[in-house]
């Protein structure tokens, strides 16, 4: 296996494997079930899951699902199905935060009878007020004084419901003057008498996030928590945490830069909106970050894989350009996909002199450089379609395709030359004649003489009718309702899509299946769309084009 290019978090689980602090390593992928994954997850899963193949550990999928009030199992169901999809196991480590949550409750009690926890009265805005900013310490709650007797009786008093939402919570009893404002005196759990989709109506007291996650990490053994930059000033509190509960483990919380992808959006809040406002169709629109949406659009997990590999792991915020995530897919199906022919917006072609009837197919190779990828027969007979753009009838400068009396190959089969132009009543080309080459079957002229354009073709009486679906980014703007910019939504490419009716396939692309990845010759390349696609209606994407469209 060839060694991957180190990055700093790879050098710390070196040194602590070396040193011995660990004989192996645990990492986890923590998702809240509130939303759709989107390519953002994807580089945590693809590090954190990636570090558990290299180096033999293991990687644990938890549901951090201690928020209740936002949780669907719809969700969950889809995160299990895209790292999978992705290409990661778990085995028998998929956990929920909400198992622990009697384990969150003792490990408070704990902390109340060391006095490093109180139950507070003070509504939320009198704590807001409390609290200080950066310039100016904060004012300690009057409740800070209570005794352990009293804390513990009314802790237990407010598990067992005795007490409304937001009349009473437990803080930590850290220090109201430290310049980090996580650690002045932080909440840790608070009234919420809602249903928890798992837990039921057992708990009304829910730990919040930074104290949930640090015990959550503990209890399954993680030896490294990786996380993003944003969590670097919730480290002390982590640390503080589990160095109170004196726990036998304490991991390591490590953090590294999140991706931000030009032209598009990846607050769940803002994915959300998005689909709830129906400014995109649904949460796998071929246009959306989310991976079904990439999948739909024809993402293999392979290039959403090497994508992650290539952006790497930094310790520095920066924007990625989406350019890189459509060249990773390119590179893996260029090597992949096998090819085809579509036309995608068709002009009737007859061939004068080429006999009526079935016609012939020809022996097509199903990829340029991969024999392994097989063969296919493709049809051809006395009427065809080609591109409307393969064809100029006062060619411009530099066009080597058909105009009349010139002669084009068309790919696998004959040269053939134009001979009339056919027009309706408005002036609109409707349809050439051609004549052809008995002598250039296969595509060279016995003479030598030079053809210089070859172009796609498909046999009108064997073509299949189709609907193709051709997508640009989503938003206009890098960085949609960033700097200088409106609301996100008024940065949306009205042009992000674009729906062609009336294409013709060779046929066999009629047995193409979801997953089935194609190169259409000339055009890019397209996978059948998973939601709409049927065998007597075929809609296929365009996942990408063959040359980024974008670059200068
Ligand atoms: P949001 O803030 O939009 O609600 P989140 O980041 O809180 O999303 P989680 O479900 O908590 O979403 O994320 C699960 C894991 O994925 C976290 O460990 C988080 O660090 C990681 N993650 C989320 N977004 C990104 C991103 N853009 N780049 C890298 N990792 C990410
Ligand atoms: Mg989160
Ligand atoms: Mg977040």
């Amino acid at each position: 296996t060839p060694e991957k290019p180190t990055n700093f978090i790879r050098n710390i689980i070196n040194e602590d494997l070396k040193n011995g602090k660990h004989t192996g390593i645990v990492t986890r992928f923590p998702p809240e079930p509130n939303g759709y994954l989107h390519i953002g997850h994807a580089k945590s899963i693809c590090l954190n899951f990636g570090l558990a193949l290299d180096y033999q550990g293991r990687c644990h999928l938890r549901f951090d699902d201690t928020n209740p009030a936002k949780e669907e199992i719809e969700y969950e169901d889809s995160i299990r199905e895209n790292v999978k999809w992705l290409g990661f196991e778990w085995g028998e480590h998929l956990h929920y935060a909400s198992d622990y949550f009697q384990a969150f409750y003792d490990h408070a009690v704990t902390l109340i009878k060391k006095e490093l926890a109180f139950v507070d009265d003070l509504s939320a805005e009198e704590m807001r007020a409390h609290r200080g900013n950066l310039n100016e310490p904060g004012k300690e709650s009057p409740w800070r004084t209570r005794s352990v007797e009293e804390n513990l009786d009314l802790f237990r008093r407010m598990r067992a419901g005795e007490f409304e939402d937001g009349s009473k919570v437990l803080r930590l009893k850290i220090d109201m003057a430290s310049p980090n404002l996580n650690l002045r005196d932080p909440v840790i759990f608070r009234i919420k008498k809602v249903e928890h989709h798992r837990t039921g109506d057992t708990w009304c007291i829910y730990p919040m996030y930074d104290y949930a996650h640090c015990i959550s990490d503990s209890i399954e053994g993680i030896t490294h928590s990786i996380c993003t930059l944003e969590f670097e000033d919730h480290r002390p509190l982590y640390d503080w945490v589990l160095d109170k509960l004196e726990v036998p483990c304490h991991p390591q919380q490590i953090e590294f830069a999140r991706l931000n992808l030009s032209y598009t959006v990846m607050s769940k809040r803002k994915l959300l909106e998005l689909v709830q406002e129906k400014l995109v169709d649904g949460w796998d629109d071929p246009r959306m970050p989310t991976l079904v949406g990439l999948r739909r659009r024809g993402f293999t997990p392979q290039s959403i894989r090497a994508f992650c590999e290539t952006i790497g792991v930094g310790k520095s915020d920066s924007f990625i350009d989406m350019s890189i995530l459509e060249e990773a897919v390119r590179e893996d199906l260029n090597q992949r996909a096998p090819r085809a022919m579509a036309v995608l917006k068709p002009l009737k072609v007859v061939i004068d002199g080429y006999p009526e009837g079935d016609g012939e197919a020809f022996e097509a190779a199903n990829h340029p450089n991969d024999p392994a990828l097989g063969t296919r027969k493709v049809p051809f007979s006395k009427v065809i379609y080609i591109e409307r753009d393969d064809f100029q009838e006062e060619p411009e400068k530099g066009f080597f395709r058909l105009a009349p009396g010139r002669e084009v190959r068309l790919r696998f089969a004959y040269i053939v030359r134009c001979e009339e132009v056919v027009k309706d009543a408005s002036g609109e080309v409707v349809e050439l004649r051609v004549s052809y080459d008995p002598a250039s079957r296969g595509g060279t002229a016995p003479d030598g003489r030079k053809i210089k354009g070859t172009i796609h073709w498909v046999s009108a009486a064997h073509a299949m009718d189709a609907e193709v679906r051709l997508y640009d980014r989503l938003f206009t703007v890098p960085n949609p309702g960033g700097k200088n910019e409106a609301d996100y939504r008024e940065n949306i490419n009205p042009k992000s899509i674009e729906v062609l009716t009336g294409c013709k396939l060779e046929p066999s692309l009629a047995k193409a299946g979801v997953d089935d990845r194609f190169q259409f010759e000339r055009l890019g390349y397209f996978c059948p769309d998973s939601r709409d696609s049927k065998p007597e209606s075929l809609v296929f994407n365009r996942t990408a084009t063959l040359r980024d469209s974008w670059a200068e």
